[in-house]
């Protein structure tokens, strides 16, 4: 009798679940996007809870709608708190991550923010509305040209993409008052450290390939004295690139 039961259960379940399925194939987009918000309030409550108290970066990621930057088939999955992958072997950060990089920043509205790791483009759309002007470089070209369409269809307008190795800056657009790295390198390039305003900080993970690496503020004091601290184990996609991969003069 009791298998009996559980079978009948199994098979409703079922039928209810493929209904569910069709339904939610059926619903109009305007209930999506009730779904997807109501989805991002939540993640934002929950970074709330683990400590993310800074209300502009807040405000800036409940603005932004994840789902847009990731592959249409990870949609579902855009506000939960880890990363997803991007393709080319790449991710778009966990969201707790972008928000306590965002706030170690303390961007300003007036200040200019360089990005390198372009990836997804969610990084440069959250700080787009922190800031006045946001540079972000991505060294894969599809992945950065993706990114441009996103962020220009959504109208992120003071943001610029440009395809490249972030090893050597935006010397054409330097100096920057913050700079934000969202690959590692095992070293920071110098490039970046003096494109750095005065009064200018910036946030890098540092440290081995495929490995836990700390994450570190660096700041330049008014008087351009460097330094450093470390605030967090993290773990990101290596900063592939740098002076040994370039094209040598034969
Ligand atoms: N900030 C991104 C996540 C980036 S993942 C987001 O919000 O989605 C790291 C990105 O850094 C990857 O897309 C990778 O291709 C890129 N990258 C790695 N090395 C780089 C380099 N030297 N210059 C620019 N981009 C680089």
């Amino acid at each position: 009798m009791r298998g009996t039961g559980q079978a009948a259960r199994r098979l409703l379940a079922a039928i209810l679940g493929g209904w569910g399925a069709l339904a939610a194939c059926a619903a109009p987009v305007g209930d999506m996007e009730d779904d997807m918000a109501s989805q991002r309030a939540r993640l934002l409550a929950s970074l709330e809870a683990e400590g993310i108290r800074d209300a502009r970066v807040l405000a800036a990621m409940r603005s932004v709608p994840r789902e847009r930057f990731v592959p249409e088939e990870m949609a579902e999955h855009a506000y939960g708190d880890h990363p997803l992958p991007i393709g080319h072997g790449q991710t778009i950060s966990q969201p707790y991550i972008v928000a306590l990089m965002t706030g170690l920043l303390q961007p300003e509205p007036h200040h200019r923010v360089l990005e390198i790791g372009t990836g997804s483009g969610y990084q440069a759309a959250v700080l787009s509305g922190l800031v006045a002007r946001v540079y972000t470089i991505e060294i894969v070209a599809p992945l950065a040209d993706g990114a441009r369409t996103v962020l220009a269809g959504l109208g992120y307008a003071n943001v610029e993409v440009r395809t490249g190795d972030g090893y050597a800056g935006w010397p054409e657009a330097a100096p920057f008052d913050g700079i934000v790295v969202t690959a590692a390198p095992e070293q920071v390039p110098q490039a970046l450290v003096d494109q750095l305003a005065p009064g200018g900080r910036m946030v890098v993970p540092v440290g081995p390939v495929h490995a836990v690496q700390s994450l570190t503020v660096i700041e330049k004091s008014d008087d351009g004295r460097v330094s450093r601290r470390q605030v967090a184990a993290v773990r990101f996609v290596p900063m592939t690139g740098g002076p040994d991969e370039r094209p040598r003069p034969r």
